[in-house]
């Protein structure tokens, strides 16, 4: 199976700042590049896609966020056919940020997802529990629940981010990632499981070698393209030695 690295930028990195982040990126890329057997992905601010473009062909687009609308008067809204249309091959969903700031429900997510697949988009799902606190059972029921509407029988991708972890350095027990990726891709068999919340450069070699984590949704650390190369290369390198 194919292993994921994908930036999300969250509102960082508007245009000037992209147009710079690209040309860092070419240049490490032109001193150790990319074998391609990782698919690198950048989820830029919408405003910043025109720009991510200018990225070689094998870093590949992501939006963070989609319309649950397929058209119409739903002012401030971005249809999953136009970001199709930009170049977008995936677009998160469901990310803590916008379920507890922007209230999202799981509905409104499913109902992105389905506008996703409509347009040929790979959703990336994002999934986890606010407390670490719970009892393992208690925690991973409310996990496994935030995909009861999915079907698993379809092709996308999931990402495990315990809200906890996000942003804060501190991130679970192996054994703990290892559980909650293995409960998840028996019942997702299709789709691939990645784990978010502080991977960086120390953390992501132990991380990757969970056999059931085919990658990483990477946050502060994919603002900086080395820091974010050098997390790809490790994942680049897990899989040779896979
Ligand atoms: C995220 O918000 O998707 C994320 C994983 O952030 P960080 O890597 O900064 O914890």
């Amino acid at each position: 199976m194919s292993r994921y690295c994908i930036g999300n930028w969250k509102q960082n990195l508007g245009p000037g700042e992209t147009i710079e982040y690209c040309n860092q990126m070419k240049e490490s890329l032109q001193k150790e590049p990319l074998h391609d057997r990782v698919h690198c992905v950048v989820a830029s601010p919408f405003v910043s896609l025109p720009y991510t473009g200018e990225l070689p062909q094998n870093i590949e687009r992501a939006a963070q966020n989609c319309s649950s609308f397929s058209h119409g008067s739903y002012t401030g809204e971005i249809s999953a056919a136009w970001l199709s249309e930009v170049g977008c091959r995936y677009c998160i969903i469901g990310h803590s940020e916008r379920r507890q700031f922007m209230k999202e429900s799981s509905k409104e997510v499913y109902e992105k997802y389905v506008q996703l697949q409509q347009n040929s988009i790979t959703p990336i799902v994002c999934i986890g529990e606010n407390d670490m606190s719970m009892k393992d059972e208690e925690r991973l029921s409310f996990i496994i629940a935030q995909l009861s509407l999915f079907s698993s029988q379809e092709s996308f991708i999931i990402a495990y981010e315990p809200v906890w972890a996000i942003g804060t350095g501190v991130i679970p027990s192996l054994d703990w990632i290892q559980v909650v990726s293995h409960n998840i891709s028996s019942k997702f068999p299709s789709c691939h499981v990645l784990y978010g919340g502080s991977v960086n450069e120390s953390n992501a070699e132990s991380i990757i070698s969970i056999p059931t984590v085919q990658g990483f949704l990477i946050g502060g650390a994919s603002l900086d393209p080395k820091k974010f190369l050098a997390i790809t290369h490790i994942a680049e390198d897990a899989m040779n030695e896979g």
